[in-house]
């Protein structure tokens, strides 16, 4: 089975979407990437989702990434005895540190680091800023406040206090856990809320040691002043909206959704667009004309992966949104302005860090075009040739070949890769005949037509593509 999109879909998973036979219908209709989002459900549900998910991968035989989302410092509030309240404009409404039964009139906020912090005056944003609160009281375990903003709130809806800094570790208790959890059972990436520094991406590296790669989520205002040097520490990186809007003015968000992709194709990593993409298909079977822009606007700027949240997880059409993220997509990348685009937003590595890899990445994207190729063969253990590979954003699709299962499920998220897990080669001179019977057999190209490998020599060490050949399928 063979998708023909460059940009994947990253779709969450969550009670609307986790039976088998749905989670299989989602894959069919174009999902890429399966996310967990571990701020919801329990470990158990998640484990019975990713045996779900590796259930169709070898039914289908495609390699399906699964991607583990801690939820990092998240503040949020309790849950709600009798279902979601109505907060109406200028009623009173508290938050405490004790459990209370949520209602109407107050709730639980289980961190006191947020009632230290909170002063009269300050300004507590709920649901992704869709309510308002002011606090008009407050001490160390409660804070009485007035609602500005009012609308209805459900279960552990998100807290944001902008402007304020809590002192709150990146890592928090519950996503050790949970992250122990995802490792557990198998996940390929792993993405971190919140990140500030790059020391937090650190940190979390310590503890996963290569056992899936790391999405940093940028949602915070702190990362975006030490944007680079994030990226340069991560294996990925998600433009998370949701978050991203409510810390800072909703206006800036286009612009730094655009910064942020440049800078990730710059240095090669795969990035994700997340959040609201399709956000009226919680409800609509047919997403609004604006939605239908956003997702092609994120694939026209190049970005690796397009993503659903609550659309898939939660909402009534799950399989409808999927399918329409996919056509759109589709529509997109056949666009002639889109491959101008493409290239007009293509820029070289950065100054100074120009390596082998980057000529012969180059080299292969010249030499694709000017023949034309009908596929570039990558060879790769680590991933690292295919991502150089995806990074020229070249016109032939990537068929990534590796020995490694965990190689080729990484890969799903990244722009135009298509992987296949094959037997290890014993030499270079088995580039050209593999290239070739594997360029047929998945479909790129047939007898006599043309292909551009590239490979890294020795095999087995990452970081050193250095090696092209150009052959016929
Ligand atoms: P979340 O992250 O869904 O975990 O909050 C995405 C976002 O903030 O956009
Ligand atoms: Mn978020």
């Amino acid at each position: 089975m063979r998708r023909t999109r460059n940009a994947k879909i990253v779709a969450t998973l969550g009670p609307a979407s986790s039976a088998a036979a749905m989670i299989e219908r989602l894959f069919l209709a174009g999902v890429d990437v399966f996310r967990l989002n571990f701020s919801h459900g329990s470990a158990d549900d998640h484990r019975a989702r990713a045996a779900a998910i590796r259930e169709v991968e070898s039914k289908h035989g495609r390699p399906i990434a699964i991607l583990a989302d801690l939820q990092g410092p998240k503040l949020r509030v309790g849950t709600f005895a009798a279902g979601p309240v109505e907060l109406a404009a200028g009623a009173d409404f508290r938050l405490q540190l004790d459990p209370v039964e949520g209602g109407a009139r107050a709730v639980t906020l289980p961190h006191p680091e947020i009632f230290a912090a909170l002063q009269p005056g300050t300004e507590l944003l709920l649901d992704d800023g869709k309510l308002r609160l002011r606090v008009q009281r407050c001490d160390a375990r409660s804070a009485d406040t007035t609602v500005l903003d009012g609308g209805r709130l459900s279960d552990r809806k998100g807290v944001n206090v902008p402007g304020v800094v809590l002192p709150i570790s990146a890592l928090t208790d519950k996503d050790r856990r949970d992250l122990a959890a995802a490792l557990e059972l198998g996940a390929d990436w792993i993405a971190l809320s919140f990140v500030q520094r790059p020391e937090d991406v650190a940190e979390a590296r310590g503890l996963i040691d290569g056992r899936a790669g790391i999405v940093a989520k940028l949602e915070k205002p702190a990362a975006i002043e030490r944007l680079d040097e994030i990226i340069e520490v991560s294996d990925a990186v998600m433009v998370a909206r949701g978050d991203l809007g409510v810390e800072m003015p909703a206006e800036q968000v286009p612009t730094l959704q655009k910064r942020i992709v440049r800078a990730c194709r710059r240095r090669g990593r795969p990035v994700i667009v997340a959040t609201q993409m399709l956000e009226s298909m919680i409800d609509s079977p047919v997403p609004t004309r604006a939605e239908a822009s956003d997702v092609a606007t994120a694939v026209y700027d190049g970005a690796d992966a397009v993503m659903l949240s609550a659309e898939s997880a939660v909402g009534r059409h799950p399989a409808e949104a999927v399918e329409i993220m996919s056509r759109i997509i589709g529509q997109v990348e056949a666009d002639p302005l889109y491959r101008q685009f493409i290239e007009a937003s293509h820029s070289p590595n950065l100054p100074g860090a120009t390596d082998i890899a980057d000529v012969v990445c180059s080299a292969m994207r010249h030499a694709a075009a000017l023949l034309p190729a009908r596929v570039i063969v990558c060879f790769t253990y680590s991933g690292h040739t295919s991502l150089r590979a995806a990074r020229e954003r070249p016109e032939a699709p990537i068929l990534s070949l590796t020995p490694l299962a965990a190689t080729a499920r990484r890969l799903a998220l990244a722009w135009g890769v298509h992987s296949v897990q094959v037997a290890d080669l014993t030499g270079a001179e088995q580039i050209e005949p593999v290239a070739a019977e594997l360029s047929r057999r998945e479909g790129y190209a047939e007898s006599g037509q043309p292909f551009v490998a590239i490979a890294g020599m020795p095999f087995g060490r990452s970081g050193t593509t250095n090696l092209m050949r150009i052959g016929m399928a």
